[in-house]
């Protein structure tokens, strides 16, 4: 289809609304917001504007409501679904939350920040630090991602067993609607029972439903002490009971439980200089776990060499590591954290975000395996992630030597036999990074026909004229 250009005047009104710093027309500052962070996603646009307030949000979403332009929000550009890129036909916008970046106020004895969209996410951390105070939303990407897009994403990551995902930790929210006009829902009130809930409406809605200028975050007490253990087993079942152990001993408090196979380990050693096996030998499964406590300093370490003891003596735990300092336990989670850019220098892999109950992990991950293996020889099915949630990301690689694009060509058959396992245990095919582009067919296929029509219908309500991230979710 032939779409014609954007109006050159709506562009400079657009333009004049945000200033000289606050849009960009030039094709090589336009380039790198259309890229994907794994370079999977392109598109095109003929501007990106980056609103410093949430008034210029407001102004910018009215002039594209009037004129029906399509607009794609865009925070840090680290999601893994193609939801912050355009497509490729010049149809719309990039709004840029980047300069939306102020923390408006943190109040400690609410335990709140109210934050812009485009602050990043690490500074969020820091600053809740200097209060005595912790944002516990932790990632790889968050030196780069706004809290905006993990809002609009439901962001997990690595605490979400202690602390909640973004559902759990946004209290209020400050949001421009598809027709420009200004929904102000900051409040940091932890009960509010007088209707429904609206911000769970834009929480995970992935642009969709409107531009999500500010919050109200929930910040939780700054751990007294952490202790952090790499621990081997030989089954992930084994894992998932010493999860149970660990619970049962010490509550709240375990804050991270990573399973990772030894095939991605290796990947890790082979190819990120300066990282080593910290055990002598070689084990089938791994589990980080991590522990943070309000006690006195060294009093959850005990806890840890107790439960790392009693699991060897009923055959749980193969060996174990608990990091001796803080930057010991660094390293220990860089070995975690370097999988994905391991996993590239591989060749392809096809990547699967899914939850299972935590009861049906150990045997979807043997079945899935297996039926995989059969389907594909050769293939190296690595799955690791966020076992305390439910949450792996099961990743196929390729064999050792195949052609990248071939194994490539299988992707649509191999998500299928892992979507298929995923429904039959009543899992979901997104854990945590959303459906963009990359899961839209798919959720069709697994999500209820009501379910689907509420979704639409929501959409009709919020933006009829869908030009709120056009394309991507439904
Ligand atoms: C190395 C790496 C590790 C990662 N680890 C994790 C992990 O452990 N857990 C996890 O959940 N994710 C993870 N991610 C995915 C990604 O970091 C998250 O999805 C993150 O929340 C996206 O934030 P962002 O600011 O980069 O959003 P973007 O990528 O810019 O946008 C993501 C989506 O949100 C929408 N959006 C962005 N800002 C707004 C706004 N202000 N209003 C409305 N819509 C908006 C976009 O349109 C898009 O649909 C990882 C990514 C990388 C690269």
């Amino acid at each position: 289809m032939n779409i014609p250009p954007l109006p050159e005047s709506l562009l400079d009104e657009i333009a004049q609304v945000v200033g000289p710093r606050g849009h960009t027309r030039k094709g090589d500052e336009i380039a790198p917001y259309c890229r994907s962070w794994r370079d999977n996603w392109r598109g095109s646009v003929p501007m990106v504007v980056s609103p410093k307030s949430t008034d210029e949000v407001a102004q910018v979403v009215t002039l594209c409501a009037r004129h029906q332009i399509p607009i794609v929000p865009q925070g840090g550009n680290t999601g893994l679904t193609g939801g912050s890129q355009p497509h490729d036909d010049d149809s719309e916008i990039i709004l840029s939350t980047s300069r939306l970046n102020r923390i408006r106020s943190v109040d400690p004895t609410n335990n709140t920040m109210t934050v812009e969209a485009g602050c990043i996410l690490q500074s969020i951390q820091l600053a809740a630090k200097e209060h005595d105070r912790l944002f516990p939303l932790s990632l790889a990407a968050e030196g780069s991602c706004q809290i905006g897009g993990n809002i609009a994403t439901n962001a997990g990551g690595t605490q979400v067993l202690r602390y909640g995902s973004l559902r759990n930790l946004v209290l209020g929210l400050e949001v421009v609607l598809a027709d420009g006009s200004l929904w102000e829902g900051l409040r940091g009130l932890r009960k509010d029972n007088t209707g429904y809930d609206m911000k769970q409406l834009f929480i995970g809605s992935e642009g969709t439903l409107g531009v999500i200028t500010a919050a109200v975050i929930k910040l939780s007490p700054l751990p007294k002490e952490r202790q952090t253990a790499l621990i081997a087993v030989t089954e992930p079942l084994m894992a998932v009971t010493l999860l149970s152990n660990f619970q049962q001993r010490t509550g709240e408090q375990v804050t991270s439980f990573e399973l990772i196979k030894r095939e991605l380990f290796d990947f890790v050693f082979s190819h990120i200089p300066g990282s080593r096996d910290p055990f002598s030998q070689s084990h089938p499964w791994y589990v980080l776990v991590e522990l943070d406590g309000q006690g006195d300093q060294g009093s959850l370490r005990p806890i840890m060499e107790e439960l790392l003891t009693d699991g060897v003596e009923c055959g749980l735990v193969a060996d174990g590591v608990i990091a001796e300092s803080a930057d010991q336990a660094d390293r220990l989670w860089h070995l975690r954290e370097s999988i994905a850019e391991a996993q590239n220098h591989e060749g392809g892999s096809i990547k699967h975000d899914i939850a299972l109950p935590l009861s049906s992990i150990a045997d979807f991950i043997a079945e899935g395996t297996r039926e995989l293996e059969v389907s594909f020889p050769g293939v190296r099915v690595a799955p690791f992630g966020h076992l305390g949630d439910g949450n792996l990301h099961f990743n196929v690689a390729q064999p050792v030597g195949a052609d990248r694009e071939t194994f490539e060509q299988q992707r649509g058959l191999i998500n299928r036999i892992v979507h298929d396992l995923v429904a039959t245990y009543s899992g979901s095919i997104s854990a945590e990074h959303g459906i963009g582009r990359l899961r839209r067919e798919e959720n069709r296929r697994y999500k209820s026909v009501v379910e689907m029509a509420l979704m639409r219908k929501i959409k009709e309500a919020l933006d009829p004229n869908n030009i709120m991230n056009p394309g991507k979710v439904l």
